[in-house]
């Protein structure tokens, strides 16, 4: 193990006994920057792609979060980037990708994949509770048998269904409603928190459309939804975050619900919706929006494009990537739910054309 690695791990366990959502920026930017330049010098120590993109590249600079190099996330669809010897790799994950398109590919060790599933564990908390509720699943049981990919679509299901117990599925094997399952689930738990899960576009087009156009409803009325997976399918619909929990709430009687973004190139680090409508960054990632002419950091309020970072990844180098989404940094500090450090809204993807910065960021490969 390399000196920054231990470094790194022993710098991040100390971490963990902070609270999720407990610092202000200028404190968690303190915390983050010597984390994330061990990271660098680990990533150009073990990854020979990532050292051609970055060996000029000098951390003791980075003065603030926004100094941090990033990588192009595309880049994952079009190399292997990995940090470690391929004898330690215990996962790839690939992202579902629209068809004709690479799958990114994402290579995971033991520890970072152990790490994931931690992160993910105490962001969720901060939001749900500790305690494992009845869990609705609005999928189909079809997409974790897909064994031919591990879609990110199935590692999503897999990695929430820990915060749940007695997993129903509110879709059959056609993608259809099983309202059957959905009535004796809502019965057997009434008037008890439950938690239902589902990807955006699924939560709309199959549950929410669905009995809309079956003039059905369900009364799930003390269940709290988590649901991800990007609006792009429903701004294109012309559907917003307010119609969405407007006519959820109409057919299903859920009224409490956490959006959350997230990347497969990040998983675990996820961003998750409070009882406001923002967004919140944990202590292990952040958030930078950057002008997508120029790539200079965009003030608050102004649209541009992500750059996120996480802490968790060091069996590949993707702990400061810029996205091709874009949104917009809300405030630092002062949400009205209480939790500290940046909040902020996701406007959408950027339209398919090149991204300037894209093709240097990844001309040295
Ligand atoms: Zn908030």
């Amino acid at each position: 193990m390399t000196d920054f690695l231990a470094d790194y791990q022993a710098q991040l366990a100390a971490l963990y006994e902070q609270p999720m959502f407990g610092l202000r920026q200028a404190d968690k930017q303190q915390q983050l920057l010597p984390l994330l330049r061990s990271l660098h010098q680990h990533h150009l120590a073990n990854s020979e792609a990532y050292h051609n993109m970055f060996a000029e590249v000098d951390a003791d600079n980075w003065q603030s979060l926004a100094d941090v190099s990033y990588l192009a996330v595309r880049l994952f669809k079009l190399f292997s980037l990995k940090s470690v010897p391929d004898e330690q790799i215990f996962k790839v994950l690939r992202s579902s990708g629209t068809t004709g398109q690479t799958p990114a590919e994402v290579f995971l060790d033991r520890d970072t994949s152990a790490r994931q599933s931690k992160t993910l564990v105490k962001i969720m908390q901060a939001f749900i509770g500790t305690q494992r509720l009845p869990m609705l699943i609005i999928d189909s049981p079809a997409v974790l048998k897909d064994k031919a990919l591990f879609s990110a679509r199935g590692a999503g299901i897999q990695g929430m269904a820990f915060f749940g117990r007695d997993h129903t599925y509110a879709l059959d094997e056609n993608m259809q409603l099983d309202l059957s399952a959905i009535q004796a689930f809502a019965e057997k738990y009434a008037g008890q928190p439950m938690l239902v899960f589902g990807f955006t576009f699924m939560i709309w087009q199959a549950l929410v459309e669905a009995l809309e156009q079956q003039g059905n409803s369900l009364n799930l009325s003390q269940g709290v939804l988590v649901h991800s997976g990007g609006w792009k399918k429903l701004v294109d619909k012309q559907v917003d975050n307010a119609t969405f929990k407007a006519r959820l709430a109409k057919a299903t009687g859920i009224a409490k619900v956490h959006n959350f973004y997230g990347m497969a190139e990040q998983v675990g680090s996820v961003f998750v919706e409070c009882e406001q409508g923002h967004l919140h960054a944990p202590l292990f990632a952040d958030v930078i929006v950057r002008n997508p002419y120029d790539l200079s950091e965009s003030a608050q309020g102004e649209q541009g494009l992500f750059q996120v970072l996480s802490l968790l990844p060091s069996s590949y180098p993707g702990f400061s990537l810029l996205t091709e989404d874009l949104g917009r940094i809300l405030g630092e500090d002062d949400c009205g739910c209480g939790r500290k450090g940046r909040y902020f809204a996701v406007d959408g993807r950027l339209p398919k054309t090149e991204i300037r910065g894209c093709s240097d960021t990844g001309a040295s490969l």
